[in-house]
């Protein structure tokens, strides 16, 4: 695909995203299963990237890593009465076996909770086995009747990220919430993504939480991508399932549950956060190739622009940075097309000049600056610019969401700032469910919640409900969403 026919992030966003998926090697579309892709080797690399962070963080915190069954039993499926309401009109069901009709219809796992608890039931028996705390990334299966789009909404969700905690009371699961919260953070700050916290209406809690959080990057067409969710279950599921332990004084209680998940699409908002027109811009901390190397030889030039260039390589790959020497037989801007749509950070060309003056040109993919430097320091000057490249990546992402997140008053106030889908507006709510769904309607938008923690989300003194007039408690953020 020639390089003018590509869309622009600046212009089209969603038609972007959709060509480059394909076009950067993220994932193949034309599988023959509506809303199931195949991820491709570039795509996989950065997905695991961001896994072995995901992965450090769970054996940080002290959760074990589990693998359960993809399917589930109709009867364990049916356990719990809101769980099911929320996701039988999604789920795959599985009637039969060969030819044989199944007694006990089975269900693809839309998300573990049935999976998991009736075997929670058998292995806590004790105070002493609380906190519990498993995790695993797997695939799940939903039957989206919506518009799909890859990694964002899918039908099977390939890197699925469930973490499942029980706790001897509420205020240990709500310590458990905090600590997910916190190791969100570093994940967000390690792909370089500013985001809101919001906790749901009740409305659009997850089917069966007690209460549920969700976190959201600003996409940029202005509509918001829900990139992580925290569900507090309170007793609920402990109850459906007997999930019972031995107190220290031997009575017997049922524990409290959080759960903690995410998916690829933390890869869709690395994506869609920094990318630009000419494709990905990747964060060092996650990019398959952090420097690539591009010779380039002039005729007239006796210099070994090659083996300059594959020198700087091995130096570079042995103080730990991934890097890669782009031989090809190709030109020189073929080449630089080619890994700027790839979002590699950081390039560098070495020209004839530079090997005969020792030195080295660092092009930034991020703000496509260039830099010489000498060749005597080529480590030191590209962990220093790869660091940056990231902080820069963080901040102009945080300058695009602040600009976007509007306090108003009115519905009419707010109705202006959807007028051309953008960003997050944030209004003064009574709190009733009837005057949130009015909102909603009014402004053809999603309430993603109030301000999480809550002491953040208190209304303002004297402001008013813009749908009944009262006194409102909360401030309310809508946005459209992907
Ligand atoms: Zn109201």
């Amino acid at each position: 695909m020639g390089k003018a026919e590509r869309k622009r992030w600046s212009e089209d966003f969603s038609e972007w995203y959709n060509e480059l998926i394909e076009v950067a090697g993220i994932q193949d579309k034309r599988y023959p299963v509506k809303g199931m892709n195949i991820w491709l080797p570039y795509g996989l690399k950065i997905m695991r990237n961001i896994e072995k962070f995901i992965h450090a963080e769970m054996e940080r915190t002290g959760h074990e890593e589990v693998l359960f069954p993809a399917l589930i039993p109709e009867t364990e499926f049916q356990k719990e009465a809101e769980h099911i309401k929320g996701f039988e009109g999604e789920v795959y069901w599985i009637t039969h076996a060969g030819l044989d009709p199944l007694d006990v219809r089975l269900i693809l796992r839309p998300t573990s909770e049935t999976a998991m608890y009736s075997m929670f039931s058998l292995w806590i028996r004790s105070h002493a086995d609380l906190p519990f705390k498993v995790y695993q990334i797997v695939n799940v299966y939903r039957y989206e009747t919506k518009h799909t789009r890859p990694l964002i909404r899918v039908r099977e969700i390939s890197r699925f990220f469930e973490a499942h905690t029980a706790h001897d009371s509420y205020e240990d699961a709500e310590r458990q919430i905090k600590e997910d919260l916190e190791i969100f953070d570093r994940l967000a700050k390690f792909l370089a993504l500013p985001y809101i916290v919001s906790k749901r209406p009740e409305w659009d809690k997850f089917p069966g939480a007690y209460y549920s959080v969700g976190a959201e990057v600003m996409m940029p067409d202005g509509r918001t991508l829900q990139i992580g969710t925290m569900h507090n279950y309170r007793q609920n599921f402990a109850k459906a399932y007997n999930i019972q332990y031995e107190t220290e004084t031997g009575d017997h209680e049922y524990v409290h549950q959080t759960t903690f998940g995410m998916s690829e699409r933390l890869l869709a908002a690395v994506i869609a956060v920094h990318g630009d027109d000419r494709g990905m811009v990747l964060p060092p901390t996650i990019a398959p190739i952090q420097v690539v190397i591009v010779p380039i030889p002039k005729k007239d030039s006796e210099a070994d622009v090659f083996a300059y260039a594959r020198e700087l390589a091995e130096e570079l790959r042995t103080a730990g940075i991934r890097v890669h020497v782009d031989e090809r037989d190709i030109r020189p801007g073929r080449k630089y097309y080619d890994w700027e749509l790839k979002g590699v950070p950081l390039r560098i060309e070495v020209g004839p000049r530079d090997v005969e003056g020792k030195k080295a040109v660092l092009a930034r993919r991020d703000t496509l600056e260039k830099i010489t430097v000498e060749r005597d320091n080529i480590v030191g000057e590209v962990r220093k610019t790869l660091d940056a490249i990231h902080e820069n990546l963080y901040q102009r992402a945080k300058e695009f969401l602040e600009g976007h997140i509007k306090r108003v008053d009115t519905i009419e106030e707010a109705k202006a700032v959807f007028e051309d889908r953008r960003g997050i507006v944030e209004i003064p709510w009574c709190g009733e469910e009837e005057c949130g769904l009015k909102m909603e309607e009014e402004l053809d938008a999603k309430m993603l919640g109030i301000p999480y923690p809550e002491e953040d989300a208190k209304a303002p003194e004297g402001k008013k409900c813009p749908v009944c007039g009262r006194e409102a408690r909360f401030i309310a953020r809508f946005a459209r969403t992907y």
